[in-house]
């Protein structure tokens, strides 16, 4: 059996002690099967999902291979968006912790140029980022890649569906070829087999099992007429009412065009795929993981990478043709050993799909029948919270801390009745809970925070 402590593992006693700090007591599968490999140099080709615990898996391995007193990038992770890369970072940084003077930086497109290439004047040790933004820097020689030791590609799967082989190709070019490469990827298409025989040596295959129970998600299919999509997505709303879900489409025109129309209908979706640019896609974010909206509409690139915890459905609006996708879809609801629900609607011409789904899970489909759908007179679906963007943040010094104690000053408002708090470059996200939304407002617009007014508004 392999051991799960984290002490079994070569590591710096303050190393574990922090890992300790951060709660982790064992060593999840993946870190279990592939820590060891890591720390012994070797290169791994593993098989891992959102949730599984696989950014520690590599960055433990990571972290310990620097040379801190050397100001060099001595290791890379590619990421496919920039959400996935904020996560990693985080990550890296709290393991960080017991080692000081660790320098690590994320480099992302959508995000201004120029601090990007002050940041890097100061040679981090440690480059988080997306391909494109990554080859930009590599390209100016603002960023250096001669002295890299570790490679990390994360979601390789998803790099290579957004299109990012090239990209990825030439960065790799640039760096050493003796370098230990780890390669992470939720499904292990034909590509991803060449580009590991292409950029690794010798990898061992580390596959743990899938760490979603997929009983614990209650899956039921429906099927549907040609015309009646979105009257029967309202009626599983109405039937299930769940406070959060998200619901999938396979094109991204159709998000946008059924956001609206739910909006019409007094629900409040919000639409994520590829269209939206980098503030509209960072505020649909925000206000959905905030519980300020309860319905996503997303495609499943847009959606990659995201991590949104008690997601109580997932509604399939359309069938993925693929089943690896279908599984991983459903995989985001019935986290955290809650029971989750999975809702999807096909045609009778779809039928293949179900079929398809049945074979890959090694399940019996359970299809229902629309008609046992019940409608709810005057039903709404309301957010628990309302989103407040005030118009400064970290480049203004202004932090969660301050708008906490701006709110709670007058004790008028409790601390419980403010949610999450995301502070972006030059906003500030806050979440508040719906009632106390107004006086929240009034609140953060006439007073100071960190002595100055800012803007704020509310938004729908
Ligand atoms: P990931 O799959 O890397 O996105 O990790 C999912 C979550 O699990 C993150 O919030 C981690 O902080 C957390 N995590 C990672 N490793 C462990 C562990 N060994 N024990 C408990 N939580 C962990």
């Amino acid at each position: 059996m392999t051991n799960t402590t984290f002490s079994s593992l070569a590591l710096a006693p303050e190393v574990l002690a922090n890992i300790k700090s951060l709660g982790y007591e064992t060593m999840t599968p993946i870190q279990a099967q592939s820590l060891p490999l890591v720390l012994d140099g070797q290169d791994i080709l593993a098989q891992a999902k959102t949730g599984s615990g696989k950014t520690a898996a590599f960055a433990i391995g990571l972290l310990d291979g620097l040379d801190i007193l050397t100001y060099q990038t001595q290791a890379l992770v590619m990421c496919p968006t920039r959400e996935l890369a904020d996560q990693v970072s985080k990550e890296i940084r709290r393991l960080a912790r017991a080692i000081p003077n660790t320098k690590v930086l994320t480099l992302c497109g959508g995000k201004p140029f120029g601090p990007q290439l002050a940041s890097l004047e100061h040679r981090p040790h440690v480059v988080v980022g997306t391909p494109g933004r990554i080859l930009k820097h590599l390209k100016k020689g603002s960023l250096r890649l001669n002295r890299l030791n570790m490679l990390v590609l994360d979601e390789a799967d998803r790099m290579l569906d957004m299109g990012f082989q090239e990209d990825i190709m030439q960065i790799i070019d640039a760096m050493p070829q003796e370098r230990q490469t780890l390669l992470f990827s939720a499904t292990y298409p034909e590509e991803i087999k060449d580009i590991s025989l292409a950029i690794q040596i010798d990898p061992i295959d580390v596959r743990v099992e899938d760490p979603v129970e997929e009983n614990k998600i209650k899956q039921i299919f429906y099927e549907i007429e040609r015309d009646e999509r979105t009257e029967k997505l309202i009626a599983l709303i109405h039937h299930y009412r769940p406070q959060s879900s998200v619901v999938f489409c396979n094109r991204k025109h159709q998000c946008q065009d059924l956001a609206e129309e739910l909006w019409a209908k007094g629900f409040h979706a919000l639409a994520l795929h590829g269209d939206l640019d980098q503030n509209e896609r960072d505020r649909v974010l925000v206000q959905f993981s905030n519980k300020s909206s309860s319905i996503l509409i997303a495609t499943d690139v847009a959606a990659r990478g995201l991590d949104i915890k008690d997601l109580e459905a997932v509604i399939n609006f359309e069938l993925s043709p693929d089943p690896d996708v279908h599984v991983h879809r459903i995989g985001r609801t019935g986290r955290a050993g809650k029971e989750g629900l999975a809702l999807s609607l096909f045609m009778a011409s779809e039928a293949p799909k179900v079929s398809a789904i049945e074979k890959y899970q090694n399940i019996s489909a359970r299809i229902d029948h629309t008609a046992t759908l019940k409608p709810r007179e005057h039903f709404k679906l309301i957010p628990e919270m309302v989103t407040l963007v005030v118009n400064g943040g970290r480049k203004d010094k202004v932090r969660a801390g301050d708008l906490l104690g701006a709110l709670t000053a007058n004790k008028v408002i409790l601390g419980k009745q403010i949610g999450k708090i995301d502070i972006a470059d030059h906003l500030a996200y806050v979440a508040v809970e719906r009632p106390i939304a107004k006086q929240a407002l009034k609140i953060l617009s006439e007073g100071k925070i960190k002595g100055r007014m800012f803007r704020v508004r509310k938004l729908n």
